[in-house]
């Protein structure tokens, strides 16, 4: 079975290779694959000749894409294929001065969060590092798109909880990062996670590794419970304890994400908590008020409510409201199932479209 290329740091291809080629030769290939975006290695030509067709048996092992849908907002959202057949979801968010390329990294999602619609999946296996490493570089050819313009942005805020597949996230993290690699700043990639206390201390050890996300969504232990399952096995107190010891770099901030529920966790008194809770952690808040979806029994907060709630967090934390991106075309955050139709929203959902 030939190894799929796309995945492989320098001493995987140096293996690949065999010990009969000098050593430079695998971070040749490694460049050629990651720095040049070469999709063809037969055309490598500082590549000897016998080793170009020595590698032509071996797959890139790159997503397929099998198909898109366009939303009115310009988001771009792909149904992308796996070598076994599996299909996941990128999402790709053109804004104003900057590209945020949304990956998967796992195939489903076994943590149950009540808001989000991945979570109806259940989980089927996690991606290998090739596999995330591969929706980057798919959407990037597509699109044009360059690591040293300062314009994009890669957010594994797709289908999956990252830390529960911890070594493929941090070898997909090192290929992004690595400026022989694809040579994005650490400033511009970011790990989302519900919390997986043990694995957040590992990322932490890594030397390489991008920003850090923490999907907070409730202010009490018990809320966070009923939203969030998971908080049963890694309590909120532990949480929040793993993010004060958590080792910031000098330049970084920890990111609380928090989706505003109606009724549910959306009050004075929750932002007041939240305020509290966070208290003397280096870190700013992002709103997502829910995007909808079918089978999820919550709704979302009008824009006053946002507004009140964030006023209130503003005062001790930088705290922005996010944008819904995509939701006509089932791309926004929570929201990634792989539908494979643009089901037009009805009412009352269409008229969120109208916030974009
Ligand atoms: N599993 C990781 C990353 C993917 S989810 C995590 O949970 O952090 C990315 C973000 O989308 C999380 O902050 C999550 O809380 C949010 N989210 C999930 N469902 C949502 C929904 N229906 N509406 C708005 N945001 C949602
Ligand atoms: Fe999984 Fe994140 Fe969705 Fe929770 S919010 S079910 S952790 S993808």
């Amino acid at each position: 079975m030939p190894h799929a290329l796309i995945g492989m740091e320098v001493a995987d291809l140096e293996q690949v290779l065999g010990p009969a080629e000098p050593g430079y030769r695998a971070r040749q290939v490694y460049r050629g694959l990651y720095k040049q975006g070469v999709r063809d290695l037969t055309t490598l030509t500082s590549l000897p000749r016998e080793l170009r067709t020595a590698l032509r048996g071996h797959d890139l092992g790159l997503p397929e894409v099998v198909s898109y849908f366009d939303s009115r907002d310009t988001t771009r959202r792909y149904l992308l294929k796996l070598q076994d057949g599996k299909t996941i979801e990128t999402v790709l968010m053109p804004e104003e001065g900057r590209d945020t390329i949304c990956i998967s990294t796992q195939v489903g999602c076994p943590v149950d969060c009540k808001f989000c619609l991945t979570a109806l999946l259940g989980i089927e296996r996690n991606l290998t590092a090739g596999e995330i490493v591969g929706q980057v570089l798919v959407v990037m050819a597509r699109h044009g798109l360059r690591p040293d313009d300062s314009r994009l942005n890669v957010v594994m805020m797709g289908m999956g909880e990252p830390l529960l597949n911890l070594p493929n996230v941090l070898k997909a993290s090192r290929i992004l990062l690595d400026p022989q690699g694809i040579g994005l700043s650490a400033r511009r990639v970011t790990v989302s996670t519900s919390g997986i206390i043990p694995r957040i201390a590992e990322f932490g050890g890594a030397a390489m590794r991008p920003k850090l996300a923490i999907s907070l969504n409730a202010s009490t232990e018990e809320q966070r419970r009923q939203l969030m399952p998971i908080t049963r096995k890694y309590h909120l107190r532990d949480l929040i304890e793993a993010c004060r010891v958590y080792p910031l770099r000098t330049w970084e901030k920890l990111t609380f994400e928090y989706v505003l529920l109606k009724g549910v966790n959306d009050s004075c008194t929750d932002a007041r908590r939240v305020v509290k809770l966070l208290a003397n952690l280096r870190c700013k808040v992002n709103l997502i008020a829910l995007n909808p979806g079918p089978g999820i029994a919550f709704e979302r907060p009008d824009d006053a409510r946002v507004a009140a709630f964030q006023a209130i967090v503003r005062r001790s934390l930088p705290c922005f409201v996010r944008k819904p991106r995509g939701l006509d075309i089932y791309a926004a955050c929570g929201q990634l199932k792989r539908t494979t139709e643009a089901h037009p929203l009805v009412a009352p959902h269409a008229a969120l479209l109208n916030l974009n």
